[in-house]
């Protein structure tokens, strides 16, 4: 995803643009080789799908008329966190919902169809090209798979998109640059997902539906969301181990012991649409390209390749369109710098989604070695803030906007919100809870 947006950026401000892809791609949504965590439920977060639309005009039409589900989750869905349901009241933020292929492949297709674009798939790259001493990437070496010869593709600029497992701070090193500092923060987080059938009739009241952990006494988390084909995708994870199993029964029961019961009510007698996908997140990692004392011209990286997100705060992509977004800024003032430029905004867009998901895991005391000054009392405050939206309007609407990083995260503090979190009785979360009625929409209009 991270490739598909830079490069549908790029394409305007070069005369040509080649996607280098080690699978072959097809015509159709599918998971393939190269993604595999596109078995996994993938939420768009409002930021990165408006970068995603300007990329790409009439892109929410096309979805939506692949399938992709227009919602508004603070009002169609029911989300239960720190111990009480959020109260249901509309907001500005659309979610469009579907799976991870079925956007990855309409991206692509219009990435496709720009005149100066061209997708050269089953291509792996498997190095740089460069000046002699390296201050220069002019670059890429590729070659099809099983292959033994290279093919040479010069270019005025290069852009890593190549996901975690990006080969660059390695060749970096071998052309003489300093290794790339890395922070890992090792979370060890277990998905399991399987789509349903929508069941015929189903009508009970929401159209999503997510059971927030409450670390840190409770590590397990689940959701229900629409997509196309008129499905539901389902996801439980846990933290630390606390794997969701792949059979089942064990699904059924992982779902059931959820701060709240529902999504396994809902479940229970739905009708899988699907095999049970597992996929195993062992650590967020950020590779400090901004760090560097120096780096070459020509050279971009973006999306996972630098920066990989706990994934359960649903921020890879939107931080990938970001990234595609900062690109195109600094290319407001030429190449030349543009590694530089590009870099130092990099590191200060990516403090925000990564502060979000790290302060949140480190509510963990196994992680409490790398809680930062103050953090007792940001747990303190937004447990109380989470529990303020059950009654509080504002407080839903804006914790949705800060979610979908639309609000810089101090919007929680604003001195209205902060005043009433304090001053409401705080509700306990200790476990086991009995199962809470679901609350029903209370507004329409904004
Ligand atoms: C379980 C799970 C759930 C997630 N859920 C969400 C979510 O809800 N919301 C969200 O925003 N994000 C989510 N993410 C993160 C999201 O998948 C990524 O952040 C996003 O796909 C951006 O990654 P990327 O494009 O940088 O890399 P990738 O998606 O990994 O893509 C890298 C591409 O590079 C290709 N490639 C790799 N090496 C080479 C090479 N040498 N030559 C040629 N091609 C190569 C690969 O085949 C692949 O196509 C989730 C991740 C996981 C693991």
């Amino acid at each position: 995803m991270a490739g598909l947006l830079t490069a549908g950026l790029l394409a305007r401000n070069f005369e040509r643009v080649t996607v280098v892809e080690r699978d072959g791609l097809e015509d159709t949504p599918t998971v393939r080789k190269g993604v595999p965590q596109g078995t996994q439920t993938h939420v768009v977060l409002k930021r990165g799908m408006d970068i995603a639309a300007a990329i790409y005009p009439g892109l929410l039409d096309d979805l939506q008329g692949h399938g992709a589900q227009a919602l508004d989750m603070a009002l169609d869905g029911v989300w239960h966190v720190a111990g009480v349901w959020r109260k249901r009241v509309s907001s500005d933020v659309t979610l469009y919902s579907m799976t991870r292929p079925l956007f990855e492949w309409r991206v692509r297709t219009m990435l496709a169809a720009l005149p100066n674009v061209r997708i050269l798939d089953r291509h792996e790259v498997t190095g740089f090209l460069h000046v002699p001493d390296g201050t220069r990437i002019t670059g890429l070496k590729v070659r099809a798979p099983g292959s033994t010869e290279e093919t040479h593709l010069e270019a005025d600029l290069v852009v890593d998109a190549s996901g975690r497992g990006s080969r660059t701070p390695q060749w970096l090193e071998d052309l003489g640059y300093p290794r790339v500092k890395e922070t890992r923060i090792q979370i060890d987080v277990g998905y399991a997902t399987r789509l349903y059938h929508v069941p015929p009739g189903f009508d009970a009241g929401w159209r999503s539906l997510i059971v927030s952990a409450e670390l840190p006494t409770n590590r397990r988390f689940g959701t229900i969301i629409p997509v196309e084909g008129n499905r539901w995708t389902v996801t439980l994870c846990g933290w630390l181990k606390d794997y969701p199993p792949t059979d089942h029964e064990g699904f059924l029961a992982y779902a059931r012991s959820l701060a709240q019961p529902h999504i396994y009510e809902a479940l229970k007698n739905a009708e899988p649409a699907g095999p049970l996908h597992s996929y195993r997140f062992a650590h967020s990692q950020w590779r400090h390209f901004e760090r560097l004392p120096r780096v070459p011209e020509g050279l971009l990286v973006v999306g996972d390749a630098f920066c990989s997100f706990n994934p359960i705060y649903g921020q890879g992509i939107t931080s990938s369109a970001l990234l595609a977004e900062a690109v195109g800024e600094c290319l407001l003032q030429g190449l030349d710098g543009l590694s530089r430029r590009y870099f130092a905004r990099a590191g200060r867009l990516l403090k925000v989604p990564w502060m979000l998901s790290t302060t949140e895991d480190f509510r963990l005391p196994e992680l409490a070695d790398l809680r930062s000054f103050g953090s007792r009392f940001l747990y303190w405050y937004g447990e109380r803030f989470q529990q303020l939206t059950a009654v509080d309007d504002a407080a839903v609407r804006t914790f949705m906007e800060v979610m979908h990083m639309l609000k810089p995260p101090e919007a929680i503090f604003s001195p209205g919100l902060f005043w009433k979190a304090l001053t409401r009785r705080p509700v306990s979360t200790q476990l086991p809870r009995r199962p809470e009625p679901l609350p029903v929409p209370v507004s329409k209009a904004a």
